[in-house]
């Protein structure tokens, strides 16, 4: 069978693009849609006659599978629970990128989707996340014009799937829609895609005496890392809780008040002058990474990821130390530490284990190189978050109304014992809850690394 089928596979004729592949970004979620379609097609699951397709999630990745077919000539029917619209439209104060994080490859600052040089359904640049949203559905809206009745949005709908006696899905599905307000047939459909995303963050902490739990902001929500002292009148204390993406991603902003792409671009600027130092930099980066990802390919989460992402770790922060012991370190350090803000609050960096988590390779660089050059000890591993208490308030687990107010914050550390520190600022990064799974089985390969080419 196809490769890229029986990655996705969840049952037969149903596919998986939801929330548990990584790399994990938007535009490889995109390509995993786009891919899959092509292939559905190539395989003779979906034609241009009977064997329509039913993608179930109406974000950034259901509707490029669902564009794809049906530009393809394929009927397609999409089913969202909720009303139009994509989930970055809610903030405005977050950039996003579609290659950023490719970086260190080679192709970083141009990949394109390769095999056949077009573009995406939705296509997308660097800009803050709810400008992004505003351009697709502009985008969709002239999709849908062209498209048709090959492309039917079914917003505010759920669907059912008819299983076999067996548990296995049919040779094709047979699906019932219910929405409040359109009566649909049962239909049968050739494949089902499912795209219904991450589920929810997990940003909450339990704040006893009240029983009451703490909420820090979603990735996606608007905030105001990025602002001055994070938006507050004076400078807060911070805590940032997590070791992955999220936490490293806000540890740049806050402490830069940039994004990590702003970041990156004042640190390649420094070292303008100095392309061997650079080469020589992202070379050694490339290496550890390719190493880690072939690694991490094949383990198993719990059982093997420490060491991977030991050796990952010791080899960035030994990129490092060769750059602070380069030509380029006094133009790069005046860089950082022109970007850095000027005054360093009190913030620190909690994360359960020793290292970092799975993340992208430039947060991973940009918040070591930070940590490395900023002053004081920000970073505290092997540490949790057991519990986050209002100080003079009661949390009522809505972020808006908790930024910025005093918290006491219990950190239990390796050896168990609990210290706490008051936080005005308090950010929980820790990971998904992941979406309930819509179809039965499990995608077999869950980390990829996706092909990318340069375009010609
Ligand atoms: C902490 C964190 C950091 C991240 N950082 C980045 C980053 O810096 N850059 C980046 O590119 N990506 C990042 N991502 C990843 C990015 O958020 C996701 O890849 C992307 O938003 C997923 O889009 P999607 O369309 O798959 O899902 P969503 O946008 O969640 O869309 C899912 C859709 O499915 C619908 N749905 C859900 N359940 C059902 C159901 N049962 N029936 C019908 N419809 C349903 C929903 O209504 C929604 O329309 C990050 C994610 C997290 C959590």
């Amino acid at each position: 069978m196809d490769p890229v089928l029986v990655a996705h596979a969840a049952g037969d004729n149903c596919f998986e693009i939801s929330g548990e592949f990584a790399p994990a970004s938007i535009r490889d979620q995109m390509v995993r849609a786009r891919l899959v379609v092509d292939r559905l097609i190539e395989n003779g699951l979906l034609d241009n006659e009977s064997l329509s397709l039913l993608v179930i999630g109406a974000g950034s990745t259901g509707l490029t599978a669902a564009i794809r077919a049906a530009s393809l000539g394929v009927r397609t029917v999409v089913v969202s629970k909720d009303k139009p619209g994509f989930r970055l439209r809610r903030c405005l104060s977050r950039d996003v990128e579609p290659t950023l994080y490719d970086w260190p490859a080679s192709h970083w600052p141009e990949a394109r989707f390769p095999w056949a040089g077009e573009t995406m359904p939705l296509t997308w640049e660097a800009m803050v996340a709810s400008r992004i949203a505003i351009d697709w559905s502009n985008q969709l809206r002239a999709w849908r014009s062209k498209l048709g009745s090959l492309l039917d949005i079914r917003y505010s709908t759920t669907v059912k799937l008819a299983f076999s006696p067996s548990g296995s899905m049919r040779d094709d599905v047979e699906a019932t829609f219910n929405s409040p307000t359109v009566t649909y047939a049962t239909e049968r459909f050739g494949a089902v895609v499912s795209c219904i995303g991450w589920g929810s963050e997990s940003c909450e902490a339990i704040s006893t005496p009240h029983a009451q739990s703490y909420r820090g902001f979603d990735f996606w929500d608007t905030d105001q890392f990025q602002g001055l002292n994070c938006g507050l009148s004076s400078q807060p204390n911070i805590l940032i809780s997590g070791g992955g993406d999220g936490a490293l991603q806000d540890l740049i902003r806050i402490l830069t008040r940039k994004s990590a792409a702003q970041a990156f671009a004042l640190i390649l600027d420094a070292l303008r002058g100095h392309a061997g130092v650079l080469a020589a930099m992202t070379e050694e980066i490339r290496e550890a990474e390719d190493i880690a990802r072939r690694a991490l390919s094949w383990n198993l989460h719990e059982k093997h990821d420490a060491m991977a992402f030991k050796r990952l770790e010791a080899a960035h922060i030994r990129a490092i130390a060769h750059l602070q012991g380069s030509a380029a370190w006094p133009s790069v350090d005046r860089a950082i530490k022109a970007m850095l803000i000027p005054s360093m609050p009190l913030i620190h960096l909690v994360h359960s284990k020793p290292y970092f988590a799975q993340c992208y390779p430039l947060n991973r660089f940009i918040g070591l190189l930070l940590i490395a050059v900023a002053a004081g000890e920000i970073r505290k591993p092997n540490t949790r978050v057991v519990r986050v208490v209002g100080k003079g308030h009661i949390c009522e687990g809505k972020p808006r109304t908790c930024h910025g107010k005093a918290h006491d914050v219990s950190i239990r550390d390796a050896a168990g014992a609990i210290t706490t520190t008051t936080y005005d600022v308090v950010i929980l990064r820790h990971g998904l809850v992941g979406p309930k799974r819509f179809l039965p089985g499990k995608a077999v390969r869950v980390r990829q690394i996706l092909p990318y080419c340069v375009q010609q």
